[in-house]
């Protein structure tokens, strides 16, 4: 942010008095502009058996795979946001179900909260963020081809739990901006 949504003068980078962390400070108005998580909702959509997959056809990670997911709106449920989305890549109508797993993807300032889904019917198709639509065999993953680690992980932890018969709810927070570990780490 280079300048205040309010008044449009140029803002500052501060730490506001009775704060501890900078925050867009605006001069002119005094507002200050605190920036704070977004949540990205989605979900795993299951069809007998099988998982429903979208191919992107937007950045970032064109073309690479991913379950429905994006931005939860104002005036909805995380659970409406992730039917929506579903309806948006996938042009499915899903039941969602139980919640399966909270991302804290911290280098992204994002929260990303998964549930399992049922689609309502056997029909789908490509929407318009998507290239491809795919009910997906769990062998048949393209797990290289994955969009983002959010993904991998609420895949993973779906079907360790479809196998085990449970419905555990997962928290994991992932950081890309951590040094990596070195060869042989
Ligand atoms: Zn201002």
């Amino acid at each position: 942010m280079k300048f205040c949504p309010n008044c449009g003068q140029p803002v500052e980078i501060r730490i506001p008095q009775g704060d501890n962390l900078p925050r867009h400070v605006c001069p002119a108005c005094d507002a200050i502009h605190y920036h704070n998580p977004k949540i990205v909702v989605g979900c795993v959509p299951e069809h007998e058996g099988r998982i429903l997959l979208c191919r992107r056809a937007i950045e970032p990670r064109l073309g690479y795979w991913t379950v429905p997911a994006g931005f939860m709106e104002n005036d909805e449920t995380m659970q409406q946001g992730a039917a929506r989305e579903s309806w948006e890549e996938a042009l499915a109508r899903v039941d969602i179900g139980s919640p399966l797993a909270i991302v804290h993807v911290l280098h992204a300032h994002q929260v990303h909260v998964m549930f399992r889904a049922r689609l309502a019917g056997p029909e789908y198709g490509v929407g318009a963020e998507s290239l491809e639509v795919a009910l997906c065999r769990p062998e048949d993953i393209p797990w290289k081809d994955i969009a983002f680690p959010s993904v991998t992980y609420s895949l993973e932890r779906y079907l360790e739990d479809r196998a085990a018969g449970r419905d555990g709810l997962h928290f994991t927070a992932i950081d890309r901006r951590l040094p990596r570990p070195g060869p042989g780490a």
